[in-house]
């Protein structure tokens, strides 16, 4: 049966959502395992011509955030940063101008969901002057309407990374249906949608990620991640177990075959082990982050352009 499913990848045939549990249910130390990776590999170094993309994130505040992810160390009820901050224009632009943007291929800017997004345009119009043209800018931001999907749009951003996340309305306070309807206010202002499947644990079942992955690719993204979820201290999530780097290279092989990105795939946090199975592209951070109790992420978790560069380097992308 696996090799049927990995037959229909190569002929460009969509695979079905039994199909993606059927792969996920592929055990890690198996031989159909290595068939997988070795597919999803292939598919990728053709579709991405051997192009490999470095993008990085800036997180702009550290503040309680109404959206309230029970794995989330900005959320509300259990804030666990180590301290509030909110960054002025002036760092930001100080900031951007510190990293070595020629780099890139997007700049992500981020924010809690509660963040004044007047004040995000200006911020994000500022930054967008800094960058050189191939550099996409980036919104991770709350939820929002068309109307501002456009005003992003005039403000400079090129696409934005939004996502149902696993177990939307039950492991966080925000309704599923705000979210789809953020996503559908994005595709109508004509912004590119980045997608992930997240933050993926051991509480998570195979249907729950294979249905994600459908959702990516019936909004056609060409800009597909799969992320684990972090045990961060201080949230419920602190003593469940995280998926291991091997399972979370099978989910980035499966998410690669099922959801077909045109430009890249990506695995968060950035594992040199996904590079061997269709992932080209991966994320540097700076600031805060919702996986980290450090309001400086690159002082701790987070990687840096030049680690990210090496980890593509060692894996024969190009950059
Ligand atoms: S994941 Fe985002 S929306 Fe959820 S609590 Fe954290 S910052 Fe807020």
């Amino acid at each position: 049966m696996i090799d049927r499913i990995l037959q229909k990848a190569t002929d460009g045939s969509p695979l079905s959502k039994d199909d993606a549990v059927a792969l996920l249910n592929i055990k890690n130390t198996s031989a159909d395992f290595y068939k997988l990776i070795a597919k999803s590999n292939e598919l990728s170094r053709k579709a991405y011509h051997n192009k490999g993309y470095i993008f990085a994130q800036i997180g702009i505040n550290a503040d309680p955030c109404s959206g309230n992810c029970k794995f989330c160390s900005l959320a509300k009820d259990n804030f666990s940063v180590d301290g509030r901050y909110e960054k002025k224009r002036d760092d930001v632009i100080e900031q951007v101008k510190s990293i070595n943007l020629n780099m890139l291929s997007a700049l992500f800017l981020m924010t809690t969901a509660d963040y004044d997004v007047e004040k995000f345009f200006k911020i994000g119009s500022e930054v967008k002057k800094l960058l050189p043209e191939p550099v996409t800018l980036v919104a991770n931001i709350g939820d929002f309407d068309v109307s501002t999907a456009h005003k992003l749009k005039e403000a400079g951003f090129g696409a934005v990374y939004h996502i149902v996340r696993l177990r939307e309305g039950f492991d966080t306070d925000i309704a599923k249906e705000t979210r789809l309807k953020t996503l559908d206010a994005i595709c109508t202002a004509g912004l590119d949608l980045y997608y992930c499947v997240e933050p993926i644990g051991e509480e998570h079942t195979y249907e729950e990620i294979a249905y994600e992955m459908i959702r990516a690719r019936d909004y056609h993204v060409d800009v597909m991640a799969v992320m684990s979820r972090v045990g961060v201290a201080g949230t419920k999530y602190e003593n469940v177990p995280e998926i291991s780097e091997l399972e979370l290279t099978k989910i980035a092989a499966v998410a690669r075959l099922v959801t077909n990105p045109k430009q890249s795939m990506n695995t968060h946090e950035p594992k040199k082990m996904s590079l061997l199975a269709g992932v080209n592209q991966l994320y540097a951070e700076i600031g805060v982050n919702p996986r980290d109790t450090s309001g400086n992420t690159e002082m701790n978790r987070g990687r840096s352009i030049e680690d990210i560069a090496k980890m593509l380097l060692d894996a024969e992308y190009t950059l």
